[in-house]
């Protein structure tokens, strides 16, 4: 059987904003994990457009797309085309789960929720002949999941080709978030065994690993014998992970002593009232200087995430917020307007309230305001979220936030890490064009070597020579 694998590129990759290097990080694991219940004589073709033309001149049998709500549009378009020439089409992914009826309009078969338990029953009922329409993930497991299709990932046309993902969903239930309505029906938050993550963990070559996982803390458990069993890996890795569980116990300590070097935490809001509405519980009452001095006490960097536009937000919060972010060193901030994803308790509340403004998916960028806002115009919202970015990242506040760290090698790692991101386009687009951005790999690993603290100016050189 011919199988064709899509993910389709979101409508802000097109964006005169775009920024290549933020599309060509992570391969489509979840494409390549559905990949490995195919028989070994499947021709398999999996297509990532972030990074590479689609071929859409071929006839495969089956053709199965990932749909994210700013790609949809495109899914839809890609599945009509493939329908008229005869394949059988099959969506799944986060916006299928949110509208499945919008998506069956242009589906043969849908998947609602986790595909581990649904696409190998749909496979053997395709190959019966008898496929349905609805396949709907009840059981959640990762038991005895076979190893990823890592073959059909072309790694070297993204900067994280080492991308991995050990649990599924997250314990908290943030009420902007799209976690809820994809588990729905099932557990929602769940983990690998803690031998076949290592297993995969040793598959992949090089040093550098980045955790997809959206709380890579949430399992204490799992988490600590995770840690226990990388230790002697030499492995340097990223993640993410929410305030609470940086505070809590010594498991940030045994992360950091199996080589987590740099962690997205989702602080969102310096507001109570906003976290209150969102109820985002986890960060309340957290004393997140407290959080980000115990990672840089280990050496580790921070990838701040904010939203703007909770209601509780005036038109200072956007100084406010990158102050703060500057003054704490954060190394990098992702801010987002917020956007009331469908599915969701935040859509469902601001469409009883008629502030949802607009319904065209491809706006849902977290780059668009998309629903009335309350203290801040839409105007002053967008215009402050540019404003922010370009704020943060002037060099003036690099330069200011990396010699806030005590050690010299974390504020040439801060320099480098955030100044190389945000102020070097060209270089990146030159990587992407040469298909190259996997070289860069070694330079990545240097810079999230290990930050020995050493309160010596004399000892600077021996502080920038990399740890092995
Ligand atoms: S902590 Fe993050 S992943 Fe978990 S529900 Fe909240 S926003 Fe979603």
């Amino acid at each position: 059987m011919k199988v064709k694998m899509i993910l389709p590129a979101l409508a802000e990759a097109e964006s005169p904003f775009w920024r290549p290097i933020k599309y060509s990080l992570f391969p489509p694991l979840g494409l390549a994990t559905l990949a490995a219940y195919l028989a070994p004589d499947d021709e398999v073709d999996l297509q990532d457009q972030h990074v590479e033309k689609l071929n859409l001149n071929d006839n495969p049998d089956l053709v199965v797309i990932q749909v994210y709500i700013t790609n949809a549009y495109r899914a839809y378009r890609i599945a009509e085309h493939y329908k008229k020439k005869g394949a059988y089409v099959v969506l799944g992914g986060l916006h299928v789960t949110s509208l499945p009826d919008e998506a069956m309009q242009y589906a043969d078969s849908i998947f609602m929720g986790p595909g581990e338990e649904t696409f190998p029953q749909f496979l053997q009922d395709f190959r019966n002949k008898q496929p349905k329409k609805i396949y709907f993930s009840k059981i959640r497991t990762l038991d005895k999941i076979p190893p990823i299709r890592r073959d059909l990932i072309k790694r070297n046309r993204y900067l994280v080709p080492n991308s991995i993902v050990v649990t599924r969903g997250c314990p908290h239930h943030c009420d902007f978030c799209y976690k809820d309505a994809f588990f729905e029906g099932g557990k929602s938050f769940y983990t690998q065994v803690v031998d076949d993550a290592l297993a995969e963990i040793d598959r992949l070559p090089g040093r550098h690993l980045y955790f997809l996982d959206d709380h890579l803390l949430g399992n204490a458990k799992f988490a600590a014998s995770l840690f226990e069993g990388m230790k002697g890996m030499n492995r340097v890795f990223q993640g993410a992970a929410t305030v609470d569980s940086i505070l809590r116990g010594d498991l940030i300590e045994k992360a950091a002593e199996a080589g987590l070097r740099s962690l997205f935490v989702g602080f969102e809001t310096l507001s109570p009232a906003n976290l209150v509405q969102s109820n985002k519980k986890q960060n309340l009452k957290k004393d997140y200087t407290e959080a980000i001095n115990r990672l840089h006490s280990l050496g580790i960097m921070i990838n701040g995430s904010f939203v703007f536009g909770l209601d509780d937000d005036d038109p200072d919060v956007f100084k406010r917020t990158v102050d703060w972010g500057v003054n704490n060193a954060i190394t990098t901030s992702t801010y987002h307007i917020l956007t009331p994803y469908p599915g969701t308790k935040l859509f469902q509340d601001m469409h009883e309230q008629g502030r949802i403004l607009t319904r065209q998916w491809d706006k849902y960028d977290t780059r668009t305001v998309v629903y009335k806002t309350t203290k801040l115009t839409a105007e002053e919202l967008k215009y402050g979220y540019d404003w922010a970015y370009k704020e943060f990242y002037s060099w003036q506040n690099i330069f200011k936030a990396s010699m806030l760290h005590e050690s010299h090698k974390h504020k040439l790692k801060h320099l480098f890490y955030s100044g190389g991101w945000k102020k070097f386009e060209p270089v990146w687009n030159f990587l992407i064009k040469t298909k190259s951005l996997n070289n860069i790999l070694p330079v990545l690993e240097s810079i999230l070597s290990k930050v020995r603290y050493i309160n010596n100016d004399n000892a600077l050189a021996k502080e920038l020579q990399i740890v092995k």
